[in-house]
């Protein structure tokens, strides 16, 4: 089947197109650059944006994959979580659309698109797998029995998303936003062992109480810390060596508590999705580091790990190849939509 996805839950406005696991179509148009003054999403030139983009994002989607609407088996858009206002624009569509073209609509949840991508390159995800999933909003080790139905969270960050991390440490870099790209850029000519920069959650006690949480605003703040006293002694920063240090520690924590949930589980398999995971150390490092368990690691190519309507097809690709019912076409938008929720 022919499955469209509708992507608006954040700054990105994205219709994808694939067939089974085959990509046709990833049409994104982005309002970053309307944000990047305020130094992160303001919701209601968001809304505004994707309310502009949406009717040519289609357009384009459709004529890059060379199909109608009317080809079209069934459409599939974010129903949450993400901001209300921006929800409202893709649901809304996919609706209009839908009810235009008598085809079944599926509310799918964004966080659940951001695993169910991986799919786009790597074909089936086999089951169990233990995802990572890293985001601006979220991050999350939880355990994929079965995609379609239900993911089981074993933990999350207790304070700030790794990479809203990457945003703020970019910030006081003066680096521009959003902050995972370019601290990605200059940690490559810096020395990741330079500064040693604190672990969350990773002490003997926390790995009882939190062994699969996360917790990134320590770090923040030690980082904040190491900058201002260097402002304070008039020295140069050192920024390769400070993104560099930065991201080292992100990744380690990462990719350790990730491997720790496989071997835990008896799983082999490992799947990282969301914009951090665009990310070259992470990518590094957790290959590296589960080959010798003998853990295969699946991460899409970078353009498909950050928001994008792709994501949101193959999701609604594999409900539909698992037989799961379609939305009520009055489905609502959830800013809040939980992470087990994979379809409304
Ligand atoms: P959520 O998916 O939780 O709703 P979101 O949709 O806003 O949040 P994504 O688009 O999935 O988030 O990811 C955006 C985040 O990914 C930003 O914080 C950005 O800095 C980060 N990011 C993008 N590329 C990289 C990179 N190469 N390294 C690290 N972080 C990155
Ligand atoms: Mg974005
Ligand atoms: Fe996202």
């Amino acid at each position: 089947p022919l499955i469209l996805g509708i992507e608006t839950s954040c700054d990105e406005t994205g219709v994808g197109i694939v067939r089974g696991h085959t990509l046709l179509a990833d049409a994104v148009a982005s309002s970053v650059a309307e944000h990047a003054r305020f130094g992160g999403v303001v919701p209601e030139v968001a809304s505004r944006a994707h309310l502009e983009a949406i009717v040519p994002t289609m357009r384009r989607a459709l004529d890059d994959a060379g199909v109608t609407l009317a080809d079209i088996d069934a459409i599939a858009v974010t129903a949450g979580p993400g901001l209300a206002g921006a929800l409202l624009v893709g649901v809304a569509a996919a609706k209009g659309y839908a009810l235009a073209a008598e085809k079944p609509v599926y509310g799918v949840n964004h966080l659940a698109a951001h695993v169910a991508v991986d799919t786009l390159e790597h074909g089936p995800l086999p089951e169990p797998a233990i995802a990572l999933l890293v985001s601006g909003g979220h991050s999350s080790l939880l355990q994929v029995d079965d995609l379609a139905t239900g993911v089981i969270p074993l933990g999350a960050t207790i304070d700030d998303a790794a990479g809203e991390a990457f945003d703020k440490v970019a910030r006081l870099l003066g680096l521009p936003f959003p902050g995972g790209p370019p601290i990605d850029r200059e940690a490559r000519a810096g020395d990741a062992g330079a500064i040693a920069f604190p672990r969350g959650l990773t002490a003997p006690k926390d790995l009882v109480a939190h062994r699969f949480d996360f917790s990134f605003s320590g770090l923040k703040t030690a980082v904040a810390r190491w900058v201002e006293a260097k402002q304070r002694a008039g020295e140069p920063v050192p920024v390769a060596d400070v993104a560099a240090s930065f991201q080292e520690a992100v990744c380690d924590v990462l990719t350790r508590k990730a491997i720790d949930a496989c071997r835990d589980r008896g799983i082999e398999t490992m799947v990282i999705g969301g914009g951090v995971a665009a990310n070259s150390r992470l990518r590094a490092m957790a290959e590296e580091r589960a080959a010798k368990y003998g853990i295969t690691v699946r991460v899409p190519r970078p353009k498909l790990c950050t928001d994008n309507g792709a994501m949101v097809a193959a999701l609604g690709s594999h409900l539909v190849a698992s037989g799961v019912a379609p939305s009520r076409l009055d489905l609502p938008a959830d800013s809040a939509m939980p992470l087990t929720v994979v379809s409304v």
